[in-house]
């Protein structure tokens, strides 16, 4: 609870729970549960983000026991429990606190995480990476493009366009996908090899005949079935390279169901 209370002055009650309460900025102060004091007309999300916390990380807000979205006005003596985003999210589903939703599972990837972008695409999902995008520029490809937006960067998250956004929690790229995949429930929606991994292009069907020419004599020899980048025209083949994207997909499926169950 809080340190002290300033006789008069409106004050609410907040609680954060799991990890949302490690984004406080005064968590050594306060803990996770405490009472703050406001002395002008504030909505819920300026509120909780002057504490620290980003709101594309609040999966769900109380006021009292009842639901709330965003722009609720803070009254005295408010109880308000912040729980974050907890899988599984769709963001393709209106709900109070995100009215807007989206009209298909599209990412962007901020610089510092561009190896999930590459796993990512991949598995087959709408991912923008660009090496020299200005954090503002994510920010604002997140929100045109209404794609959602991953990082590492808890300042990125903060600004207000940003409406679905998650914090990777770890370092490692292939961790990091399980945990896309798993909060995002997509473990159906993958599929592999329909995408450029560098480019973010989609692959379709294209005929031996039409590419012959740009085939290295053993790939020429030894394989019927062949897709091109729409957008960039690399050229994709059945081979060693995919065998391996298949491995590292059941071991991405098999680490989600596993996280699963450890949570249940
Ligand atoms: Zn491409």
């Amino acid at each position: 609870m809080g340190i002290f209370l300033i006789f008069g002055m409106p004050v609410v009650t907040f609680i954060f729970q799991n990890y949302l309460s490690e984004m406080l900025k005064k968590k050594e102060l306060y803990g996770s549960s405490f009472l703050h004091h406001f002395d002008r007309k504030a909505s819920i999300k300026d509120v909780i983000e002057s504490l620290g916390v980003p709101h594309p990380l609040i999966g769900k807000l109380t006021v009292n026991g009842a639901e709330v979205g965003f722009d609720y006005i803070l009254r005295d003596k408010d109880i308000v429990e912040a729980t974050p985003l907890t899988p599984p999210v769709n963001p393709l589903i209106a709900d109070i606190l995100r009215p807007d939703p989206l009209d298909r599972i599209a990412f962007v990837v901020d610089v510092n995480v561009g190896k999930l972008a590459m796993h990512l695409r991949t598995l087959g999902f709408d991912t923008v990476y660009e090496n020299a995008t200005r954090d503002g520029k994510l920010a604002g490809i997140a929100y045109a493009q209404k794609r959602i937006l991953l990082t590492r960067d808890v300042s990125l998250l903060k600004r207000k366009i940003v409406m679905h956004g998650y914090l990777l929690r770890t370092q490692d790229p292939t961790r990091q996908l399980i945990e896309v995949v798993r909060l995002y429930d997509l473990s159906s929606k993958i599929k592999p090899l329909s995408r450029c991994i560098p480019c973010n292009g989609l692959l379709v069907p294209i005929s031996k005949e039409t590419i012959l020419e740009r085939l290295e004599p053993l790939t020429r020899k030894y394989y019927e079935s062949f897709h091109i980048c729409e957008k960039c025209k690399k050229i994709y083949w059945p081979g060693s390279h995919q065998e391996k994207i298949v491995t590292f997909i059941q071991e991405v499926l098999t680490a989600v169901r596993q996280n699963e169950t450890q949570d249940t």
